[in-house]
């Protein structure tokens, strides 16, 4: 066979942080396939190295400078259908990151998803077999005996070179066809998920869910694009909800996407789908082995998972016919990417939906105010789920005053006498209790007495915590450690004593006071290997751990029945960030941890300590009056012109010299106020953490009401700013959500 393509010019995207694609010729020698389309894998030349990238224009005229040539065209099928093709560039567009970095993020791996529907035949029966070498003779009489082999089968025997010599010469021939079945899948794939789908039918759904579900589905059947918002308190009957349109939906023929915040922290989530669904489920996510997400996402290429569950990656999955696109727990900040690439996986899996004609379906007991505001304005169907299933009452919330009930009083640190004794009478009844401290460590910090010296990290602008265990203060940006000093650094006094807590001087004071009760911390430090998460859930479902202890992971998406008390000892802990949200951070965690209690019983109880008890979040919170928090939130927000009343980005400089940075600021500013009048410009300001691992950081925060002229003015300061002060480095954050 021969490949009779006159040359043809490509434009390809390859993995190299660069903002443009880049010209290839393809001509006779290369390999593969003759139909070229958008959203093929391709393998070139690049410097000295060989690069996979991706066709993103074909038919590109002729270039006026030497081009090299494209090796080999991987896919017959695009790897990448034409919608993710679109969204890959919309967020390269959109979040202002270079798309060569995005496409590096999400293109498949060479290896997958091509050997499993690529053959090799002999194209010709007259060979003069002494034109060749003995290992090629070998190859050749090898096919000839097995007419059509796959590439999987003949590259374990033969050296890819040879088939590749053998392959320009055109005896080798590449044929594709759907793969035969692997004897791994034939037993479980279909009968199983059925069997399995029988079962669940002894739960039918509710009214509530009935209507959501039916309403949902008839959508689905127009091929059209929709969002919708289910808020509804853990325990309404969400995931039975998503479960069942995406049932419906693979019954349409289509695909499912399916946003957590954290797989680690969603097991029973997973295993819910697992048993619905069977191996018609893919988890990606960034701890699994590699391996296993080599074969997942074979699998998707294969289209044998047509339902992936993922972390905020996962919205950009190679699926295709995706029909609908589940975010749970929407408001998670965990979707918003904070470095490099920083896109928020809610928005992107909108515009997901809307490029793929998909149902988007957000889901959460305490929806960001985005969302909120975007249901009501009617832009998103709303569904408002008012009961669990199970008729269980929300726990009472119990607010404890820190400023008139002093731990001290009975000789704790930090737990209150009502807090002491709801737990000795949780134990006494041999139930569970959940206590979760958004701050791990064993102190906050360590100050002087004398002099009220805070050791800072040397690098960060930010007070160093103290970890017992290690003898060491810890700088939780950055990582920078050194010994704890037992002189204060400053004025020489030995009176150094810790302040503020974390979870480690907890569990410390709760093994104190209740004799050394079987209990496990869940923070950062106790989870760094793979597995642990998992095995800490494990242990506590299975009942003999009474306490679990924890960061804010202890309060998501779990399930356990005996739980019946969820304390919360300190909720200020990040009151005095600046940062607008959090009001709203504050009410979602309270929300969260009463979700977390009661789920089989009734006369659970959540119990708050707190400085600020009348902070309205902490009130509306307290008496489950979401509609006023969501009320209350909207007027401040759009008094102060904040998100979803403007659109902002944050403008992030840095640089080693304090002076370089501060002059290019000056510069910056007079710019930024020129360009267009509309854009509020705030700044610039030292950021809250004014350093970074020794680099100094300066924000700027743009507001407009519609996104078109701020991103308008942004690619033009994007533009302009490289020229003006090339030496600053500078970071677009589209729809910030942190600002340290
Ligand atoms: P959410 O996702 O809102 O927390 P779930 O869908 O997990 O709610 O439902 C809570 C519990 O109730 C689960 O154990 C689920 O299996 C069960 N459940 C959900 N819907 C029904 C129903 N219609 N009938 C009986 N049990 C249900
Ligand atoms: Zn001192
Ligand atoms: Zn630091």
């Amino acid at each position: 066979m021969s490949i009779s393509l006159e040359d043809t010019y490509v434009e390809v995207i390859l993995p190299v942080p660069v903002e443009h694609g880049f010209i290839y010729r393809i001509d006779k020698t290369t390999q593969g396939i003759q139909d070229i389309t958008i959203g093929q894998r391709v393998l070139v030349p690049f410097g000295s190295r060989m690069l996979t990238g991706i066709i993103r224009k074909t038919g590109i005229e002729k270039p006026n400078y030497e081009t090299r040539v494209v090796k080999e065209v991987l896919d017959r099928v695009p790897c990448i259908s034409i919608e993710l093709f679109k969204l890959l560039e919309w967020a390269s567009d959109y979040y202002f990151h270079p798309i060569g970095d995005v496409f590096k993020q999400f293109i498949p791996h060479k290896d997958i998803g091509l050997e499993a529907n690529k053959f090799y035949k002999i194209s010709s029966y007259n060979i003069d077999l002494n034109d060749f070498s003995s290992k090629e003779k070998e190859l050749i009489a090898y096919l000839l005996n097995k007419k059509v082999l796959s590439a999987k089968t003949l590259v374990k025997r033969f050296n890819k070179d040879i088939i590749n010599r053998l392959y320009k010469t055109g005896i080798l021939e590449v044929i594709f066809k759907t793969p035969v079945k692997r004897s791994t899948d034939s037993g479980k794939d279909q009968t199983n998920t059925y069997k399995d789908i029988n079962e669940i039918d002894s739960i039918t759904p509710t009214e509530e869910q009935k209507e959501v579900i039916d309403e949902l589905t008839n959508h689905m059947k127009t091929n059209t694009f929709l969002a919708a918002l289910i808020m509804g308190v853990t325990g309404s009957g969400k995931t039975e909800i998503y479960i069942r349109l995406i049932e419906n939906a693979i019954a349409q023929g289509k695909n499912a996407i399916v946003l957590v915040p954290e797989i680690a922290l969603t097991p029973q989530l997973v295993n819910r789908f697992i048993k619905r669904f069977g191996s018609m489920v893919g988890v990606v996510h960034s701890k699994i082995k590699s391996s296993l997400i080599k074969d997942t996402y074979q699998r998707i290429l294969e289209n044998k998972v047509r339902i992936v569950i993922g972390v905020r990656a996962g919205i950009f999955v190679p699926l295709k016919h995706v029909g609908i696109i589940v975010v749970d727990e929407e408001h998670e900040h965990t979707y918003k990417q904070e470095d490099g690439f920083r896109y928020h996986a809610r928005d992107v899996a909108i515009m997901r939906g809307k490029l793929e004609h998909a149902l988007v379906v957000l889901g959460s007991a305490t929806p960001s105010i985005e969302s909120y505001y975007n249901a009501q304005k009617g832009k998103y169907k709303f569904y408002m789920l008012e009961h669990r299933v199970h008729n269980l009452p929300m726990p009472k919330i119990y607010v404890i005053d820190l400023k008139r009930e002093h731990p001290h009083k009975i000789g704790n640190e930090i737990l209150t006498k009502p807090v002491v004794d709801a737990l000795l009478e949780t134990f006494s009844k041999n139930k569970q209790a959940i206590i979760m401290l958004n701050k791990r460590g064993y102190s906050a910090s360590i100050v002087c007495a004398d002099c009220g010296h805070v050791e800072k990290c040397p690098q960060c602008d930010i007070s160093l915590t103290y970890h017992k265990q290690f003898q060491r203060l810890i700088c939780h940006y950055c990582g920078f450690s050194e010994p704890v000093f037992n002189k204060c650094p400053v004025c020489g006094s030995p009176n150094i004593k810790p302040i503020g807590i974390g979870t480690q001087k907890l569990e410390e004071e709760i093994k104190r006071i209740f004799n050394n009760i079987n209990m496990i911390r869940m923070d950062k430090d106790t989870t760094t290997k793979i597995g642990s998460h998992e095995r800490f859930i494990n242990m506590f479902s299975a009942g003999r751990i009474l306490v679990l202890l924890g960061t804010q992971m202890v309060a998501k998406g779990l399930d356990f029945p005996d739980v019946e008390l969820v304390c919360l000892p300190l909720i200020d802990v990040g009151l005095n960030i600046p940062d607008f949200r959090s009001g709203e951070r504050i009410f979602d965690i309270i929300m969260q941890s009463a979700g977390r209690a009661g789920r089989a019983t009734p006369g659970a109880r959540v119990f708050i300590q707190t400085y600020n008890p009348d902070y309205y979040p902490v009130k509306y919170a307290v008496e489950y009056n979401t509609e006023l928090f969501y009320k209350t939130e909207l007027n401040y927000r759009k008094d102060l012109f904040y998100p979803p009343f403007s659109r902002m980005a944050l403008i992030i400089f840095k640089h080693r010299k304090l002076e370089s940075l501060k002059h290019a600021m000056d510069i910056v500013t007079k710019e930024l106020n020129r360009i267009d009048k509309d854009i509020k410009v705030s700044g610039p300001v030292p950021a809250p953490v004014g350093k970074i691992k020794g680099v100094y950081v300066y924000h700027v925060l743009l507001k407009s009401t519609k996104i078109q002229p701020l991103i308008r003015t942004l690619k033009f300061f994007n533009k302009i700013f490289k020229t003006l002060i090339p030496e600053i480095s500078f970071t677009i954050d589209m729809d910030p959500q942190h600002f340290i």
